[in-house]
């Protein structure tokens, strides 16, 4: 199928070098080009809400020449989110890197470890579901060199190529109208180690993508060579990269900028998928339909208003406050504590951080409130950003923002594990 129309150029996310201790570690490269979906507040996203609700002033967007939002609800294009979803999965190798004994061994350092990260972060609404009707290595006709593959690459001319040369081999196996989208794991001997360059991205949203039994290859994620970070968890963790991109193909942009992980720490996969686990901001469960719209409250009164939090990580209660600042941006308010997917926390207690739908990502859509700037942080794991460990809030204390009337302060815990926070608006 010929491509019509021209793709508008991928945006050049910038490489992230992040030092630890002795080695450079670079996370997963940016997104993909997507076309920006009309934004409706009752549309097909994950999140269905009527004008009328009372999270409406909550739901913020940015303007269409953001490539990729923290708006909500999400822009169309992506993967679904909830329910259960189907992740075509084939193993990739080239004529000049064949791949290293067993397809499957490749699979299985993804997978079951993806998918029960999925489902621990979901509280189980995302039933995901890798499928291998190829269990096999899929020999791609031209080397890889062939295809010009390197970080940064835009999807023309290579990658078009390489989707298009692995829906040709594939297709006499594979009935693409049966899955939501694609992982493609190449094998890890082909490109550069991941020590000098990662080159693992995904394309999502992407509307010109080449066609396979009728269905656009909209959403797809590339992994490749993923080397020990000296981490010591790499074993455990190092299957990380794959949520990140997934997380991509569902519409979540990147949280690390050019300085790395200095805007968000470790306090989402989005902005540090590599070292110890980690969990996804509460603002991004909301946006992929994870938290129901009643574990969700907008603080748009003025005057003084309690609301109660339970730890992010666990299933049920309220998790969430976002005090909107105005169209495009807003507070976000949340319980961050060590449990479920989050095992780094060493400093439980409320994360305040901004979000701006209006900027792109990879440049710092999400930035965290440091409560003790230039502490170092609390964590000793490695490869983790260690000055934001700490950032939370803990009773006592107060976030506030002058200029623009807002407060928040934590009044206390309880024994059960809630905190009440209360905000103030002038
Ligand atoms: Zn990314």
């Amino acid at each position: 199928m010929q491509p019509s129309g021209r793709i508008r150029p991928r945006r050049a996310v910038a490489l992230a070098s992040v030092t630890a201790l002795t080695l450079a570690v670079s996370t997963s490269a940016g997104t993909g080009h997507h076309t920006a979906g009309t934004l409706t507040a009752t549309g097909a996203g994950p999140i269905a809400l009527a004008r009328s609700s009372p999270l409406r002033p909550c739901m913020i967007s940015g303007r269409p020449t953001v490539q990729m939002s923290e708006g909500v609800p999400t822009a169309r294009g992506y993967s679904r989110s909830t329910g259960t979803v189907h992740a075509l999965t084939v193993m990739v190798d080239f004529p000049d890197t064949p791949g290293p004994g067993r397809a499957l061994d490749r699979f299985a350092e993804f997978f079951p470890q993806t998918q029960d990260w999925f489902r621990t972060s979901s509280y189980g609404r995302l039933d995901y579901r890798p499928r291998t009707p190829i269990p096999g290595w899929l020999r791609m006709p031209k080397s890889f060199r062939a295809y010009g593959i390197e970080r940064g690459a835009p999807f023309d001319p290579g990658y078009r190529q390489l989707v298009q040369d692995i829906v040709a081999a594939a297709d006499p196996k594979v009935d693409f109208r049966s899955y939501d989208f694609l992982n493609v794991l190449v094998t890890p001997n082909a490109g550069p180690s991941a020590l000098d360059t990662v080159l693992s991205v995904s394309f999502a949203g992407n509307t010109e993508a080449p066609v396979a039994d009728g269905v656009s290859v909209a959403n797809a994620s590339f992994v490749y060579s993923r080397q020990d970070d000296g981490s010591g968890s790499y074993r455990r963790t190092g299957y990380r990269v794959l949520p990140h991109e997934n997380g991509h193909v569902f519409g979540l942009p990147d949280l690390y900028t050019a300085e790395g992980g200095g805007a968000v720490g470790h306090w989402d996969i989005m902005s540090e998928d590599w070292g110890a686990n980690n969990d996804l901001l509460g603002w991004h469960k909301w946006k992929l339909g994870w938290l129901d719209a009643a574990q969700v409250r907008c603080a748009t009164a003025s005057g003084t208003t309690d609301y109660e939090l339970t730890p992010l990580a666990r299933e049920g209660g309220p998790k969430l406050v976002f005090v909107p600042l105005d169209r495009r941006s807003g507070y976000a308010v949340e319980l961050r504590t060590r449990e479920g997917n989050d095992e780094t926390v060493c400093r439980p207690g409320v994360l305040i951080y901004k979000v701006d739908a209006d900027v792109d990502t990879g440049m710092g859509p999400v930035k965290v409130h440091d409560s003790r700037p230039d502490s170092g942080g609390c964590t000793r794991s490695p490869n983790v950003h260690a000055e934001l460990s700490d950032a939370t809030f803990v009773p006592g204390e107060e976030f506030r923002d002058s200029e623009r009337g807002v407060r928040v302060s934590v009044v206390g815990a309880d024994l059960t594990g809630s905190y009440r926070v209360r905000v103030t608006r002038e």
